[in-house]
């Protein structure tokens, strides 16, 4: 049995009335742009970004420094809408997590790691995945629909809320974001670039560039784009030291193999004005599959030259995974060569697994659209086969 606390749902309602325009998830520039068209001056815009991001506040009657006509005026066409939380759960060891329920359909889940005075909140940015990486639970569900702005933002929102948390309070529960939840953040870039700018801005959350990451699988052309434009953290799912492995774990290597990203993010930090930041490089250890010495060494001479992070990540098995998780002893060693090769690297622990909210296992029981599973069990079959008459 788990030892978990769950509650049914702590939302505000959230059916959308579809001609109203959702003022959470504006970043400061289209929420100005928003007031001019609305008769107003410009300054409006800090005023709401302040009620809505630093207080908390969804209700226009509340805003008291908004004059009762332009209130009036907001509720005809706009509202604060936060997504809609389904079902909230809480791990023995602290870690939260929140199901919500977007219009049209599906789930995503937004999971919050606290770690003494910080606290890592994982977003997420599509329903489902297209890229059907292989040892991942999202990319089983296919491809439903990308988050918009207000849906990626309001994740931020409601977990600051349940802590009731708002920068207006003084008290501080979200720290760090990782654009690491469901789905491919640079294959949603306007929205996601929107929702980060309101994570960055002062009239946001004010969250220090470097404690908003955004974790791609490696989209080349978006890399480049987003460097052009924001000065967020980096981090890639790199998962194998050289393309042949990677071509299977992580399809999209195919189109953009890993000379290409280790590229896009060199002149990504090029374009950025402060020099000593560095790449996290994800790599998840699947059980005989990347987790030998070999791979190990192959990884170092991989990234002898390329700044960078290592963050191992040991593989979390779910139903029709197809992987296991590798031995400590595995872990151990494979971290020891990297370390002895003095790459910076660590080892993250586990969290929330008792709720199903570890790496990997966002929305751990979905449907497998994708029908991996059953192509899993049919080369399982395959194989046993050809084992009984070998
Ligand atoms: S690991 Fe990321 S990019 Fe790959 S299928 Fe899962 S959500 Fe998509």
């Amino acid at each position: 049995m788990l030892d978990i606390e769950s509650h049914p749902t702590t939302s505000v309602s959230t059916e959308t009335p579809p001609d109203k325009i959702n003022l959470l998830g504006l970043s400061r520039e289209k929420m100005e742009a928003f007031c001019i068209a609305q008769g107003e001056k410009p300054f409006r815009a800090q005023q709401l970004l302040k009620w809505i991001h630093h207080n908390g506040v969804a209700d226009f009657d509340a805003m008291t420094n908004i004059s009762k006509n332009l209130r009036a005026q907001l509720k005809e066409c706009a509202e604060v809408r936060p997504p809609e939380v389904v079902s909230e759960q809480t791990s023995k060891d602290g870690t939260r997590k929140w199901a919500i329920k977007i219009p049209g359909g599906g789930l995503v889940e937004t999971v919050l790691i606290p770690d003494g005075e910080r606290g890592t909140l994982c977003v997420s940015s599509q329903v489902g995945c297209s890229l059907d990486c292989t040892f991942c639970s999202t990319g089983k569900q296919g491809f439903q629909r990308d988050l918009t702005a207000s849906e990626i933002i309001g994740q931020v929102w409601l977990a600051i809320k349940s802590y009731d948390a708002f920068p207006s309070n003084n008290k501080k529960i979200v720290t760090n974001v990782v654009m690491m939840g469901m789905g491919e953040p640079l294959l949603n870039f306007d929205n996601v670039v929107d929702a980060m700018n309101i994570m960055l801005d002062d009239f946001g959350y004010g969250i220090s560039k470097r404690r908003v990451t955004l974790s791609t699988s490696g989209v080349v052309p978006a890399l480049d784009r987003l460097g052009d434009i924001s000065q967020v953290s980096l981090a890639i799912s790199l998962h194998a030291p050289n393309d042949e492995l990677r071509n299977q774990l992580v399809p999209i290597n195919r189109r953009y193999p890993i000379a290409d990203l280790l590229a896009a993010c060199r002149r990504y930090w090029e374009k950025q004005s402060d020099t000593h930041r560095v790449t996290t490089v994800e790599y998840i250890l699947l059980a005989g599959v990347n987790d030998s010495t070999e791979h190990a060494r192959e990884l170092v001479h991989l990234l002898k030259d390329f700044p960078c992070k290592i963050n191992l990540i040991p593989f979390n098995p779910f139903p029709s995974s197809g992987y296991e998780r590798p031995s400590k002893n595995a872990v151990s060693r494979f971290w020891q060569i990297l370390s002895d090769s003095h790459i910076v690297s660590t080892i993250r622990s586990t969290r929330g697994d008792d709720i199903d909210a570890a790496c990997g296992q966002l929305v751990g029981l979905v449907e497998d659209r994708t029908k991996r599973s059953q192509r899993h069990r049919a080369k399982s079959s395959q194989v046993q086969a050809l084992e009984i008459t070998g």
